[in-house]
């Protein structure tokens, strides 16, 4: 259906009730004006009627025509009523001295024949010869109950139809004026009453276009105000809730957002509703370019999107490792939900992304340790079983084989104590970096080198290993000094160990602005570039036959790592084989962060 204005519906039924009222006024007062002028005229053709029959008097008969005409001209003449008589037999029996308003009429026109009914009657017709209208009134004489006579009374009403003419004139001039007073009128409220309607949907478009902090004008009528209160209460309620909806969202995807782990929502059709930044970081992805689309898409592990059908169509959360095919390689532990509507209708799929690469790797690190000090403590005791039982089979009784089975039995055992002192005190050292009790003060370095180059002196004099050391007497560093020394005592005794007789190895000690160093160099067989990030692990060995007969645990460079971490620093190592190796403590000066790398290690 065709929409209309509000003002084109309401305007024209105004006009029409306002024209339709006029013209309906206006007919009836003409009417009863014309009614009320013509009953005066048919009163009084009653009244002179009346006297004409009474000056005649109660005596006349039809035989004395003769006294008729004086009196009706008598009556005539005061009036200007004309009056006659009609006999039963239609004869006029006398007219009032004028010539006869009907000379054609009918013998019995409808009054007359009324009255000689025994009823007086008007009657109201054109003449012709009148060129007006007439009004006629017939007024029976009865003689013993017998009509004898009908006075016959008319008079033209030209002036009352005149009248009536010029009345309806004015009405129509007034008609008009109050037409035009109206239409105007029916405008203005008309307007009055659209022009709130107006603004009141020019408002809620507003409302509609999210400006919900706009006021509509409150309008006079009752109604209205009451409609545009209620809309306004409306908005600001609507304003206020989606504050609160837009603030939770945003505190919604603040929390999800700022989550270590990665959330990931898909819909039904795998396409992707929602994803936080963890999720991009993990899977390499790009924020903007994911959000709304299919998982196919924007996802390229295959292990992921398997897992995610799965959730679609499971009933009940569940968890998987999804392995990240990168360099290096991750896994993540995955954590699906099935999405379900108010109604239980599934709806999609929420998982969640927990990096575990780390935890993995430290889980792995951690069986190897088990089976290393397994391994490594077993080869020893074995040994040990080995040799005791052989002397209790009676290899006891020859004191030379005792002897020797014993001493290697003590040699074993040093072993056992040596891997588990470097065990305990790695198991402290890490103890104390963790919970940050290890102490570090101000120490002079070269103390600390020249303490822990005696401790090695008499090993060095064994193998005829020249030990040079040199640092600046006023190099301060703020370190541990008893764990500073183990680790550089560690580090000078691979030097010395792994360094063939008559070999020199340096300790030197410097500082820079950033940085105080502490430097082992050797002249010994050297590592490989392949073993060089590998040998601070526990029980990292390369060539693990010599290191076991040279007394080695596997675990001195462990222990220098983790010392040197625990002072904020780093250890590397430049290695050439055949040529010697070089390892580099170094510690930050205090000004400087504690928060770099342990490990560095390269091959020279
Ligand atoms: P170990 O007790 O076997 O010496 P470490 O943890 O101290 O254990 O050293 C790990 C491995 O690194 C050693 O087995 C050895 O192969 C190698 N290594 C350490 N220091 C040197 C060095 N100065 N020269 C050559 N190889 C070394």
């Amino acid at each position: 259906m065709a929409r209309r204005r509000l003002l084109y519906q309401l305007y024209p039924s105004y006009l029409i009730i306002t024209l339709a009222s006029l013209v309906g006024v206006g007919w009836f007062s003409a009417r009863s004006a014309e009614r009320f002028y013509l009953d005066r005229v048919a009163s009084d053709l009653e009244a002179r009627a009346q006297t004409f029959c009474d000056l005649l008097g109660s005596d006349w008969t039809p035989k004395k025509a003769d006294a008729v005409a004086p009196i009706s001209q008598a009556v005539s003449r005061a009036s200007g009523v004309r009056l006659s008589l009609v006999m039963p037999d239609a004869q006029l029996l006398d007219a009032s001295g004028r010539r006869p308003i009907e000379p054609e009429s009918p013998a019995n026109p409808p009054e007359v024949a009324a009255a000689l009914r025994g009823q007086s009657a008007v009657s109201t017709r054109f003449v012709p010869g009148f060129n007006q209208r007439v009004m006629f009134f017939a007024l029976p004489m009865a003689r013993a109950g017998q009509v004898i006579a009908v006075v016959h009374a008319s008079q033209p009403i030209g002036y009352v139809d005149r009248a009536m003419a010029q009345i309806e004139l004015q009405m129509v001039l007034v008609g008009l004026v109050i037409g035009l007073l109206g239409t105007g009128i029916s405008w203005w409220v008309s307007r009055r009453i659209s022009r709130p309607v107006d603004a009141m949907r020019h408002g809620a478009e507003k409302f509609a276009r999210g400006e919900l902090g706009y006021k509509l004008l409150v309008p006079e009528i009752e109604e209205l105000a009451g409609l545009a209160e209620a809309l306004n209460q409306m908005a600001s309620q609507l304003e206020e809730r989606f504050r609160t909806i837009v603030q939770q969202s945003n505190e919604q995807k603040a929390v999800v957002g700022s989550m270590i782990e990665g959330v990931l929502a898909v819909d039904n059709q795998e396409r992707i509703i929602s994803l936080n930044k963890s999720t991009c970081e993990l899977l390499g992805i790009d924020e903007l370019h994911a959000q709304g689309r299919s998982l196919q898409e924007v996802i390229r592990n295959a292990d992921l999107r398997r897992f995610v059908g799965r959730v679609l169509t499971a009933n009940e959360p569940f968890d998987d490792d999804v392995v990240l095919h990168g360099i290096p390689e991750g896994v993540l532990q995955a954590r699906g939900t099935p999405l379900h509507d108010a109604w239980g209708r599934g709806i999609g799929a929420v998982v969640v992304l927990n990096d575990v690469t780390e935890f993995r790797r430290l889980e792995h690190i951690r069986r190897d340790f088990v089976a290393n000090v397994s391994h490594e403590l077993k080869t020893p005791i074995t040994s040990i079983q080995g040799f005791v039982e052989t002397l209790l089979d009676g290899a006891s009784k020859n004191p030379e084989d005792t002897e020797r089975f014993l001493t290697i039995v003590a040699k074993q055992a040093d072993r056992l104590n040596s891997i588990i002192e470097d065990l305990l005190s790695l198991c402290k050292i890490e103890q104390g970096e963790d919970s940050g009790e290890i102490v570090l003060a101000a120490a002079v370095v070269s103390e600390v080198l020249n303490a822990a180059v005696h401790d090695c002196q008499r090993r060095a004099d064994e193998r005829e290993i020249r030990v040079q050391m040199a640092c600046d007497d006023q190099i301060i560093a703020y370190v541990n000094a008893p764990l500073l020394e183990q680790a550089v005592i560690n580090l000078l005794d691979n030097a010395i160990h792994y360094s063939e007789p008559g070999r020199e190895v340096q300790v030197l000690g410097s500082q820079s602005a950033r940085e105080v160093t502490i430097t082992v160099a050797d002249q010994g067989c050297g590592i490989s570039a392949e073993h060089l990030p590998r040998i601070f692990e526990r029980f990292y060995r390369v060539d693990k036959a010599r290191s076991r007969k040279l007394g080695g645990t596997g675990l001195g460079l462990s222990i220098v790592k983790h010392i040197i971490q625990a002072h904020g620093g780093r250890v590397t190592v430049k290695s050439t084989l055949g040529v010697g190796s070089t390892f580099t403590i170094h510690l930050p000066r205090p000004s400087e962060s504690r928060q770099s790398p342990a490990v560095d290690a390269r091959s020279a």
